[in-house]
């Protein structure tokens, strides 16, 4: 089949005005000019879809689904206090209710345009079901806790049981790794042992590192408002693990846990050696700007990772701590934060300086595309359009005002890739029209491995209805909705 568009974002290569792809089966075949692939392929059923442009499906590169119910979550706490409610508040739900939750969440991101996810999971069966019910690609990263070394041989032994069942209900579009939660909740002796396992059996690692300063100071001496929260819920007295006094991407370091496996999530509070000693690990990192300003952690510095050739993908994080998990929001949040931290005259103390220029709309794009697909390992199968790669793919309308702009604006050069200003002028450049203006509402149709997972002229409204009474009951119970 060819899907024809007024532009084809390949994102590997220039954008292609009147573009089209082919697809047979899972895979794509071709990309190219419409007429050029119409021609060598007559007999090939077309669709097209003027005033659109068709892109790769949406990487959404870290993510919690079964914390979907959670929106409107302690909207108003800091990242200390936020975290402990949340560890609280977990216990009102039943396993159930986040299968639910998890389910809501698959279908926001189809919806969204997200076709690939790394999701981080309590439970696992929950993202699981859901993204095969969803038809979404995901790897589903299972999570381990524990900060108390004299558990530790329980936690391996059912980490490894739980992933024994959870790998027989995993789809061809799923995948399993693994993820130790974050340095104030994971022991260092366990994040060495996770890195073994993961190391031994080719598994992929994410973890939370360096999200806020309350983590800094609570490995940095055992106090701040994280060390307080504990306290407070008699989770940490200190006895049976001490603070390491380091800072959290050295304290990984010192668990043998940083290595071209792992994904570090968030990484706002970095410092230059940090970001070099990333770097030299090869460790890709998930950019969430949108949840780390919600939760008062700060702007990790997005643009400095990338001058530093470290891989990094653009992620929403759980609906707990952002407003939706649409990856248009997502990447005009790292535009605009990027500019604005970039136009700071002077980092305060302790926070780096800005270093390199912000980021362009183009990159913005790639985090969400091609960017995020190579922070995760799966490039070679998705993240843009080229033939062998999987039909993974979304249709989605441009915005109004960029028609007009295409009458007014001279004939545009085809040289034109993503996050290279020069070519066309920003007002008829659908990169810049697309990551500044488009919305989860303008996603047309959304495939992944060659299957319509959503179309939005197509809408089954009795599962739709089914799924939001469900989800709505864990919400009451929650006390976010009467
Ligand atoms: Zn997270």
């Amino acid at each position: 089949m060819l899907l024809e568009a007024e532009w084809v974002l390949p994102i590997s290569s220039a954008p292609i005005r009147d573009g089209a792809v082919w697809i047979d089966g899972a895979g794509i075949m071709d990309v190219g000019p419409a007429d050029d692939l119409r021609q060598e392929h007559p007999a090939e059923e077309a669709k097209s879809f003027p005033g659109c442009v068709i892109l790769p499906g949406l990487v959404n590169a870290h993510s919690h689904l079964e914390y979907s119910a959670f929106r409107d979550f302690a909207r108003q706490s800091g990242f200390a206090e936020w975290m402990l409610r949340l560890l609280l508040a977990r216990r009102r739900l039943a396993a159930e209710d986040y299968g639910v939750s998890a389910l809501w969440g698959a279908r926001e991101c189809v919806r969204g345009g997200v076709t690939y996810i790394g999701d981080a999971a309590f439970e696992g069966w929950t993202t699981i079901r859901a993204a095969n019910a969803a038809g979404l690609r995901a790897r589903v990263y299972l999570e381990a806790f524990g900060i108390d070394d004299a558990k530790l041989p329980q936690t391996m032994d059912r980490l490894e049981a739980r992933l024994e069942v959870l790998r027989k209900e995993c789809g061809p579009l799923v995948e399993l790794g693994l993820s130790p939660h974050a340095p104030y909740t994971v022991s260092a002796r366990l994040y060495r042992e996770v890195a073994r396992f993961a190391r031994r059996q080719d598994m992929r690692v994410a973890t939370h590192v360096a999200e806020s300063q309350a983590e800094v100071d609570f490995l940095g001496a055992g106090a701040g408002p994280l060390a307080n929260a504990y306290r407070a819920a008699k989770m940490w007295r200190g006895e049976r693990w001490a603070p390491p006094g380091i800072r959290p991407v050295e304290y990984l370091e010192s668990a043998h846990a940083l290595g071209p496996e792992l994904l570090a999530v968030h990484c706002v509070q970095v410092s230059e050696a940090d970001i070099a000693l990333l770097g030299e690990r090869g460790v890709a990192v998930a950019h969430c700007p949108r949840s780390n300003l919600r939760l008062d952690c700060g702007v990790a510095p997005v643009a400095e990772f990338l001058a530093a050739g470290l891989k990094v993908g653009l992620g929403t994080d759980s609906a707990a701590s952002n407003d939706s998990l649409d990856m248009f929001a997502e990447m005009r949040a790292a535009l605009t934060l990027s500019r604005a931290r970039a136009a700071e005259p002077a980092a305060a103390p302790g926070v780096l300086a800005a270093a390199a220029p912000p980021l362009t709309a183009g990159q913005a794009l790639r985090l969400a595309t091609l960017d995020g697909a190579r922070a995760l390992g799966v490039d070679r199968m998705v993240g843009s359009l080229e033939p062998g790669k999987a039909a993974d793919l979304i249709v989605v309308r441009l915005p109004r005002g960029h028609a007009l702009a295409r009458e007014l604006a001279p004939a545009a050069p085809s040289a034109f890739a993503c996050g290279d200003p020069s070519g066309l002028t920003p007002a008829a450049d659908p990169v810049e029209t697309l990551v500044t203006r488009a919305s989860t509402s303008d996603v047309k149709l959304v495939l992944v491995a060659g299957r319509v997972v959503f179309d939005a002229a197509a809408r089954t409204r009795e599962a739709d209805e089914r799924i939001d009474r469900d989800f709505g009951a864990v919400r009451v119970k929650l006390g976010l909705s009467d």
